[in-house]
This record gives C-alpha cells, structure tokens and sequence, in this order.
C-alpha cells in the first residue's frame, strides 16, 4: 500500500507469499529439493521404478536413439506435430497387453487423469470419488465441474449408496487401483459391480499397480477380471513400472477417441517426447519378455514387511512394490528419513498435511532389482535408525 494508492507498489505485489513461507517454516512444512548425484551409490527405495527399468541399457538406448532420430522434443501437440510411429505403437501395444480395446498417450500421468475425470464428466453428471485418490484425478474432478460425492476410503456400500441416490444419469466412480501412500488394494470387483447394477462407468488408476500386479504384470484392472469391461478406463503413468515418462489411458476405442475430440490436457498440450515413447515402449517389451519381474517386485515388497515387522515396526501389507511404515509423529519421520539418508538408504517421507489422516509414515518402493544383501542393509538401517532406538 502506498499513501496515494490501496494497492500494493509493485516491488511489494509479492509479499503476501513472505508472510505464507514464514508460516510454512514456522510449522516445518516447507519442501527441499534434493537433485540426485549421479553416481551415487546410496540404495534407493524412495523412486517408483518398480521393475529397475528406468537404467536398463536396454530402455535409455532406446530413448537415446529415438531422440536422435525424432528429435529431443516431441515438437508440437499430438493432434499437430507430435505423433510419431512409437507413439503409435506404444498405445496398440500397451492396450493390447492390458487387454483394453484401445489407448492414447499423455506427456504425463497427471495429464491423462485430468483428461479421463474431465472429459468423462460434466455439470450434468455425477463423480463418486474415494477419498484417498491420487491429487490428479482430485483436480480431474475440479475441472469436470461435476457433481462430486467424496466417500470413505474402500467403502462400497458409501459408493454404491452415492451411485443410487445421484440426481443424475450420469455417473462416474473414481479410485486409485493401489493407494500412493500404504499401497493398499481398491476393492475393484466389488466397485464393478456397484457400477454395474447403477449404470455407472468405473475409472480406475491403475499408476501403481501396472507392471506389478498379476503374474505377467498387466495390472490390478487386469487382475481382477475388469479388462475390456464396456464401462470400465483405466489411467496408468509410463514412469513407474516402465520407468520413461508419459502417461496413458485405455478403455473402448469410443472412449479413447473422445479423449481425442475433447480432452483439453491432450489438444492443447505438447506430446510426449520420443524419447519417452520409446523408452515405455522398450520397457514394456521387457516386461512381456520378463514377466517374471512382476513377481520380484512384490515378493520384495512382502520380504520387507515381514523383515521389518518382525524387528517390531509397524509395516503395511504389501499389495504391489509400496511398503509404508509408521512413524510415531511427523517431526520423528522427517528425523527418521533423514538418518536412513544419511546411513546410505534413500526413502520417502509422508507427512501431514501431504496424508488426509494426519498419520506420518516412511514409505518404501521394493524394486524388482532389489538383492538379498541390498534388503538386508534396508532392514538394518530402517530397524537402527528407527525413533525410540
Ligand atoms: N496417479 C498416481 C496414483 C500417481 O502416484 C502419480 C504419480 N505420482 C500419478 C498419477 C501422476 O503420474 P505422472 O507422474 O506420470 O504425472
């Protein structure tokens, strides 16, 4: 405010974000970034490459190659200059192995839900949303300006009871396949069937369950029997299990080619990079010729819960590749993921007011490359450093 004018002078326009960042620091809520060393030879069970992609000669070749010889961007929307052939072929390819009639391709996962929420919905229909799904399909349901009904986290009866008294004809249910935070499972025949009975469609992410869940890998939608369902879209990020970058969504080809006609994060929005494309679409080769990787990951993730939970930690069942353990309070978690850092194992923090039930927790991704000697030094350092000991 200046004496002649209400209005901040324009070197102040900005201090309203002062006042918020102190209050941030004061709660000890604020966010660090911590650029990776090349190199480095601390274990990592914080990242989501589930299968031990994202390195493998194989898949970072192919992105190399495919950035020389398309070039490093994609170079315009999808709808413009950005298709490719790998494009191409990673939607038949993926939608093929998941068993859905057709897919497209985002330049992220965050993209590909907004456009599934969005573009499925509207003013004139209703969204049923668990309440712990991932913030992307969150601010998917934001902008279908739809008629949302947030229920209790796996609660069919909540969202059959939500489907029937909709006021509209319309509806969608929305999840995560497993949950970002304990990695706990959806209880998706049991949603389908909601679905089903009340004439709903059933939108499901499968971000954390694809490549992991089911012998070969092709899912939790897969897994419990929902692939080529006419009402059932799947969503899944091509940066986990595949370890590149991008984002999907599967279902019948009408919908897919609604997303095409409509889906503001897929028009108005560069494609993904070649070198993603083909770095997911190696990647997915791999995995159809590995199959077996699936299987590691989650064997891993049940050896770490049971190792950790017999040396008396509080650890979740595993359902995929994420393992969360309970910290006592938020301060002790941040203290708790610091020592292990600091002990050479990088994990991941979840703190309020990043979890909607204020519980703090580390949370483990056990990858499929993970060795016997490499869990052991986790269960040492997890179980040394943990608070009260
Ligand atoms: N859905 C879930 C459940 C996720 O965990 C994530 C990524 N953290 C996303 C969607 C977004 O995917 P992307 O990182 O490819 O944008």
């Amino acid at each position: 405010m200046t004496a002649s004018s209400p209005f901040p002078a324009p070197e102040a326009v900005f201090d309203w974000i002062d006042a918020r960042s102190q209050a941030r620091q004061d709660a000890g809520l604020t966010r660090q970034l911590r650029p990776r060393a090349a190199g480095s030879d601390a274990l990592d069970l914080a990242s989501n490459d589930y299968l031990g992609l994202a390195k493998d000669k194989r898949v970072a070749g192919a992105a190399a190659a495919a950035a020389l010889k398309w070039g490093a961007g994609s170079t315009g929307s999808r709808l413009v200059t950005g298709s490719t052939e790998l494009h191409t072929e990673l939607e038949l390819e993926l939608a093929s192995f998941c068993g859905m009639q057709a897919a497209l391709v985002f330049s992220s996962g965050f993209m590909a839900n907004l456009a599934a929420v969005a573009a499925l919905s509207g003013p004139e229909s209703a969204i049923v949303a668990d309440k712990l799904i991932h913030a992307s399909l969150i601010d998917g349901t934001r902008l279908s300006k739809a008629n949302v009904a947030v229920v209790a986290h796996c609660d069919v009866a909540a969202a059959a009871n939500a489907l029937a008294t909709r006021k509209t004809e319309r509806a969608l249910v929305v999840t995560d396949s497993v949950f970002s935070v304990d990695g706990d499972l959806a209880p998706l025949p049991q949603l389908a069937e909601a679905c089903g009975k009340h004439g709903a469609a059933l939108l499901v992410d499968d971000a954390h369950g694809f490549g992991v869940i089911g012998d070969e890998g092709k899912g939790a939608v897969h897994d419990a029997g929902l692939a080529g369902s006419p009402n059932v879209v799947m969503t899944l990020t091509l940066s986990k299990s595949l370890g590149a970058q991008g984002g999907a969504i599967l279902g019948p080809r009408r919908v897919i080619k609604h997303m095409v006609d409509t889906a503001r994060s897929f028009i108005f929005d560069t494609g993904l990079a070649p070198g993603s494309a083909a770095a997911a679409l190696t990647a997915l080769r791999v995995l159809k010729e590995e199959p077996e990787l699936a299987g590691k990951a989650r064997r891993n993730a049940l050896d770490l819960t049971e190792r950790l939970t017999a040396a008396g930690l509080h650890a979740s069942t595993p359902t995929a590749a994420v393992v969360s353990v309970r910290a006592p309070s938020p301060e002790a978690a941040v203290a708790w993921a610091n020592d292990c850092r600091t002990a050479g194992v990088v994990v991941g923090c979840f703190r309020p007011p990043s979890v909607p039930d204020q519980i703090s927790r580390l949370r483990l991704t056990a990858r499929a490359d993970l060795t016997t000697a490499d869990l052991d030094h986790a269960v040492d350092v997890i179980t040394r450093t943990a608070p009260g000991r």
